[in-house]
């Protein structure tokens, strides 16, 4: 049975990398407010803040399944995007897509300005990202992203394979480009920090579980292991598992990516990775594996897809020690392949739609919805959730379908799962050396 809402078998390693934290308390009891988000990632948070802002005596509960940093916005790979992602890049439909760049760096804005107000040491830096391709199909999406950075007149640096080799120390790959719109981040401390940018007056319950949601009178409830919420206004921040809520389901899927980070790695390997010493590379290819060297001298690899439900954590760390040591050979041979390579290995679950467009707005009278960000959604989450406290306190000026498209139906399973799996094994086929 796939889970109602996550319960992740390996901890976030970015979350166990910093101190620990003093969690809040869980819901408990009753308690009536006019605002409940559930789901406390950038998407939730940027919501709840937006409103306080616009409504500052409004009585607003965030309530999440896990802790702040430990769930799935301290999973991900730490790509903060100022412009839009490979995938979504569309140089046919310039418009929009300069828009979309224009909103982004908005609300990257608002991300830089909460982590700098926080007073916290979060590692966040503009050190750009490459991308590169393996085979003829990342080639492929390479050169869309080149017309798309060419239309929109952005900045992009082009590198073949001896130049990759010198700066990141792979020849895995053939060709590739750097374009400078992008942090790189620790960002379990990034969601930390903007948590501690919150109105005092917004109440946030940690480890709460949203189970179920009701409606009654236009009184909408949130029910809880240990306690009820009432509102007549509910945010679904929570991703993918809004679907578990009855919502979107026909739209909405979730499909588990998984990451490992090594320890800092001794000085002489890293002298023998090449001359940037804090990089992040993005696939090219739909299914191809995330990269990351840390500040702090560490290698990340995000890599692996299952659907609707977390694979075992060893056949996990042996996909992504593969994926790692087909970049950087020379790391098998130096210890890094006893099995223990990572120092943390973890899964996250992203919310999918089958055309990559966010499922967006008010589905029901008082409900509204912000979800499937399909693995780029820091910043776009951030983006969404403010614009949907706005479209709650009828302030909305953004027309999010025209911009960034509406989600196309899928489905429902088994049929969905027999198609995801028959499209991810011959993607996989087709992007084989990209993996
Ligand atoms: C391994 C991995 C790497 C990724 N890398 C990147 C990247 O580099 N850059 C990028 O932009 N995106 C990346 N993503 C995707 C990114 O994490 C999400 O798009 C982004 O976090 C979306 O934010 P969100 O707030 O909408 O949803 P989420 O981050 O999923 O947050 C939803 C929150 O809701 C909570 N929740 C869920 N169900 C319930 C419930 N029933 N009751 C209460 N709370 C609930 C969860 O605990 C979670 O905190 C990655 C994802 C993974 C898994």
């Amino acid at each position: 049975m796939r889970p109602i809402f996550p319960n992740y078998q390996l901890a976030s390693g970015w979350n166990a990398l910093l101190p620990p934290r003093q969690a809040h308390a869980p819901l408990k009891g009753k308690q009536v407010a006019d605002l409940v988000v559930i789901g406390a990632g950038f998407t939730g948070l940027a919501c709840a803040r937006r409103w306080q802002e616009l409504q500052p005596d409004a009585r607003i509960v965030v309530i999440d399944a896990s802790e702040i940093g430990e769930g799935n916005p301290g999973r991900n790979s730490g790509f903060l995007l100022e412009i839009a992602l490979a995938e979504d890049a569309n140089p046919e439909n310039m418009q929009r897509m300069l828009e979309a760049n224009r909103l982004t760096q908005k609300a990257m804005q608002s991300i830089l300005n909460n982590v700098r107000a926080s007073g916290l040491d979060v590692d966040l830096q503009r050190v750009g990202t490459y991308r590169a391709a393996a085979s003829s199909a990342g080639l492929a999406s390479l050169h869309n992203y080149t017309q798309f950075l060419e239309g929109a007149g952005l900045p992009y640096r082009q590198l073949d394979q001896t130049q990759l080799k010198a700066e990141l120390g792979t020849n895995f790959y053939q060709s590739g480009l750097f374009t400078p719109h992008c942090y790189l981040a620790q960002p379990a401390a990034v969601i930390r920090a903007i948590h501690s940018q919150l109105a005092d007056s917004i109440s946030v319950f940690e480890n709460t579980p949203a189970l179920k949601i009701t409606n009654s009178g236009g009184k909408w409830t949130v029910t809880t292991a240990q306690g009820e919420l009432s509102c007549s206004k509910l945010v679904l921040a929570n991703n993918s598992f809004a679907k578990e809520q009855g919502v979107a389901r026909s739209r909405l899927a979730a499909v588990y990516t998984y990451a490992g980070i090594t320890p800092p790695l001794d000085p002489e390997l890293l002298n023998s990775l090449g001359s940037v010493h804090n990089w992040g590379l993005l696939p090219t290819h739909r299914l191809g594996s995330t990269l990351r060297r840390t500040a702090d001298g560490r290698l990340l690899v995000r890599s692996g897809h299952s659907y609707e439900a977390e694979l075992p954590g060893s056949k996990v760390t042996a996909l992504l020690l593969d994926r790692l040591w087909r970049r950087f050979p020379q790391l098998k041979s130096n210890g890094l392949d006893k099995g223990q390579g990572f120092e943390h290995v973890w899964g996250g679950a992203v919310g999918v739609t089958y055309n990559t467009a966010p499922v967006w707005g008010e589905r029901e009278p008082g409900l509204f919805i912000s979800s499937g960000c399909n693995g780029g959604g820091t910043v776009k989450g951030t983006l969404l959730g403010n614009a949907l406290a706005e479209l709650a306190l009828g302030q909305n000026q953004l027309d999010v379908s025209a911009i960034f498209g509406s989600p196309s139906w899928m489905p429902p399973d088994p049929l969905r799962r027999i198609g995801f799996e028959a499209s991810a094994a011959l993607e996989s086929w087709q992007g084989r050396r990209e993996l």
